[in-house]
């Protein structure tokens, strides 16, 4: 369903933009058909899909940032579709540690799981009561800080962590 809905926002943007974009162009065809009958039955409307991708490439930058270094989409279900990306708004407390946790790193910190809708949460294994479903845990790495630093730093900024050495990233959640 989130999908779904996805796709019929997008068709409305595009609806939209259709009106007042080539507007313009439309019109002179009109004149034109008026002079030239023979086109009267050619599209006006450019191809829906072209446009559609516009869309997707433009979402991202426009969405509002979940803290001084983090959009918001970074915290996005990262599922191929299950939801709309936000079953769940990430925990502002959340935002605001992990936030003191790329301060502390004073380097980038990426986030790799950061929200999750249920089908992705069993997709990737996650326990049944993952903090994930709620918006009060990420994932995430540093480059150039090993696993095991980033995990004392998370600690330090009042974060449960759970470090996975091997897969080399933190699992950090909020402290119920
Ligand atoms: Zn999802
Ligand atoms: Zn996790």
């Amino acid at each position: 369903m989130g999908l779904t809905a996805c796709l019929l926002v997008g068709a409305a943007a595009v609806q939209v933009r259709c009106l007042e974009g080539p507007a313009a162009d439309a019109r002179e065809e009109t004149e034109a058909r008026v002079a030239k009958p023979a086109l009267t039955g050619e599209p006006a409307v450019p191809e829906p899909e072209e446009t559609l991708q516009e869309e997707a490439v433009t979402a991202e930058p426009e969405t509002p940032m979940a803290s001084e270094h983090f959009g918001l989409w970074e915290y996005a279900c990262d599922c191929a579709g299950y939801c709309s990306g936000f079953p769940v708004m990430p925990d502002p407390e959340l935002t605001v540690r992990v936030e003191a946790l790329r301060c502390a790193c004073g380097r980038p910190v990426i986030l790799t799981s950061g929200v999750r809708c249920g089908p992705r949460n069993e997709e990737v294994g996650g326990v049944s009561w993952s903090f994930h479903k709620r918006g009060r845990a990420a994932d995430l790495y540093c480059p150039g800080v090993g696993v095991g630093d980033l995990a004392a730093l998370a600690k330090g900024v009042g974060l449960n962590v759970l470090p996975y050495y091997s897969s080399g990233y933190v699992h950090v959640e909020l402290v119920e």
